[in-house]
């Protein structure tokens, strides 16, 4: 799709230009801008086969280190012993490490299991036998070499999976339903759609320079944080014309969090693709540029409005309009696949939590083969850090099920286990202030000690989830407890690392921010004490069938 180069008679009043290609700033206005446009970020490759994987860390180019590493899923990770109190204050280059996170793109969570052998064994090669399931349906490694990365692209491409516009401001990688195609109540089996999406368009260098991360999510069901991506396809049903998707735009956290709003159209499954296309060229036209706090897309939706936005897609890209669309019946809580579930072929799923998704390299090749033990040859990470193994046969569950507790990996989580989520945090990530793995298993452990009693009356789990900073890489805004990591000041007067507190948000029928209550603030030692004391209250307080957010 060809980029409109003359100024659009939308402009609308501007008090000052906001770096917006289709309106003719072509000149970057920042450093990352800049970067982007001196050499395109895909072409950085070339240079870490050629060049950097022989000459070691200290030949890399900073602007290719700091840059567009990212655009192959690498950033440089947090040298050790640096304390939070310090991120602030130090230059990055003071807080780089030689060795690298490689993140691993799995768009739907989707992995066969000689994937999965193959993705576990780089672990334990090459990553120390780090692994982590993001949020975000990906598989993160630290400890990586640069010396190392060309033949693990090798390894990874040689079953299918690549690490390409895994980060950096480019299309990452896409949400799928975990279950996709096998579960009893999804209207529409998005998987063709993701396909089709990242044969034609992921590593096109045409999409590769954006304002910023494209973050896209496509499922049958309500299982992928529509309400947060930047672009969601969610199913429904269309009275007329049958099962396909409504459109969500303009999601997201971090600081200014919004949710998504409707388009209000119906997408049928083949057409998925196209549209997808015509809504990531609107951004990289017309996104803001100037500012990288303003250039996520949410910020041009919300300026636009949706009206403005869907005639764009349809005059300046799709050149057709799209059909109006009924909205899907909002969940209560969105679906994480945890337990054992049938499938609509007879079969079953057994979804299964590690704490926070920290697994192992070991962890993923023993998983691989307890589910071929099982007769399953498939298995599937979700957007909350826990994994799905597929198609098992009734006589297989119990033995599957055993088996991934032997693992860590529990079938029958409590529901601090359950709903607790992490980021990377302080051991690994640059921007980290505090702890947030460690403290995860810690709480967990924690709670299911101290509140195994009010356990039974909570008909839906009570989310935490734990950042190590303000960013929101695990979703902090729309948890029951939110926890954004930052120093604070004991009650010895002390600084130590600790959390700023939210309460209250939520997605499904729910959706929306946690309260963050002013001087709302607990010391990372005094996290146990304070989360069992909030759902003590709940439970105390709660009328029949009350969730958390409401
Ligand atoms: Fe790093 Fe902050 Fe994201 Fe956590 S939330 S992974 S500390 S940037």
């Amino acid at each position: 799709m060809v980029p409109p180069t003359t100024t659009s008679s939308r402009r609308p009043a501007q008090r000052r230009g906001e770096g917006q290609w289709a309106l003719g700033y072509r000149e970057p206005l920042n450093p990352n801008e800049r970067s982007k446009k001196d050499d395109n970020p895909l072409n950085v490759r070339a240079r870490i086969e050629n060049i950097y994987a022989h000459g070691g860390f200290d030949s890399i180019d900073p602007g290719d280190l700091r840059g567009r590493f990212r655009w192959y899923g690498l950033y440089t990770q947090r040298k050790p012993g640096i304390d939070g109190g310090r991120t602030a204050v130090l230059e990055p280059e003071e807080l780089d490490d030689e060795y690298f996170m490689l993140r691993v793109r799995i768009d739907g969570g989707a992995l066969t299991t000689e994937q999965l052998r193959v993705v576990g064994e780089i672990s334990q090669t090459y990553a120390r036998d780090t692994a982590d399931i993001t949020d975000r349906q990906n598989i993160q490694y630290h400890w990586i070499r640069i010396e190392d990365v060309p033949t693990i692209w090798q390894k990874l491409e040689a079953v299918g999976l690549s690490t390409t516009e895994a980060c950096g401001d480019s299309p990452r990688v896409v949400l799928g339903s975990p279950v996709a195609g096998i579960s009893a109540d999804e209207v529409i089996d998005g998987t063709p759609a993701i396909t089709e999406i990242v044969r034609r368009y992921i590593g096109d260098p045409a999409y590769s320079n954006l304002p910023r991360k494209f973050k896209s999510a496509i499922s049958g069901l309500q299982d992928i944080a529509h309400e947060v991506n930047d672009v969601s396809f969610v199913g429904v049903e269309h009275p007329e014309h049958g099962p396909g998707f409504d459109l969500w735009v303009g999601g997201g956290l971090s600081t200014n969090p919004m949710i998504a709003q409707r388009l209000g159209v119906w997408i049928p499954l083949e057409e998925v693709p196209d549209v997808w296309e015509a809504l990531i060229s609107v951004f990289r036209d017309y996104g803001y540029r100037r500012l990288r706090h303003r250039a996520r897309i949410k910020f041009l939706v919300k300026d636009w409005g949706v009206e403005k936005f869907r005639e764009v897609v349809e005059t300046e890209y799709l050149k057709r309009p799209m059909l109006d669309g009924p909205a899907p019946e909002q969940l209560a809580v969105p679906i994480d696949h945890v337990g054992v579930h049938e499938q609509k072929d007879g079969k079953f799923y057994v979804g299964a939590a590690p704490v926070a998704g920290r697994v192992s390299g070991s962890t993923l090749v023993s998983l691989a083969k307890a589910a071929e033990r099982a007769g399953s040859r498939r298995i599937a990470f979700t957007p909350q850090q826990k994994v799905v193994v597929l198609d098992i046969a009734e006589q297989d569950v119990p033995g599957l099920s055993e088996d991934l507790t032997k693992l860590g990996l529990q079938p029958n989580p409590s529901p601090w286990r359950r709903s607790t989520m992490a980021c990377t945090g302080i051991e690994f990530c640059k921007l980290a202030i505090v702890e947030t793995k460690a403290r995860a298993l810690s709480l967990v452990d924690t709670l299911e000690e101290r509140l195994a009693d009010v356990q039974s009356t909570l008909d839906t789990p009570v989310s935490i989830h734990i950042n190590g900073c303000p960013n929101s890489c695990a979703r902090i805004q729309v948890a029951d407890i939110g926890l954004k990591g930052q120093i604070v000041t004991n009650a010895e007067g002390k600084q130590v690392e600790g959390f700023q507190v939210h309460l209250g948000g939520g997605l499904g029928l729910d959706s929306g921010f946690g309260r963050k209550l002013r001087g709302h603030k607990v010391t990372s030692a005094e996290l146990g004490d304070y989360v069992e004391r909030v759902v003590r209250n709940f439970v105390k307080q709660r009328a029949e069938g009350e969730r958390f957010a409401q």
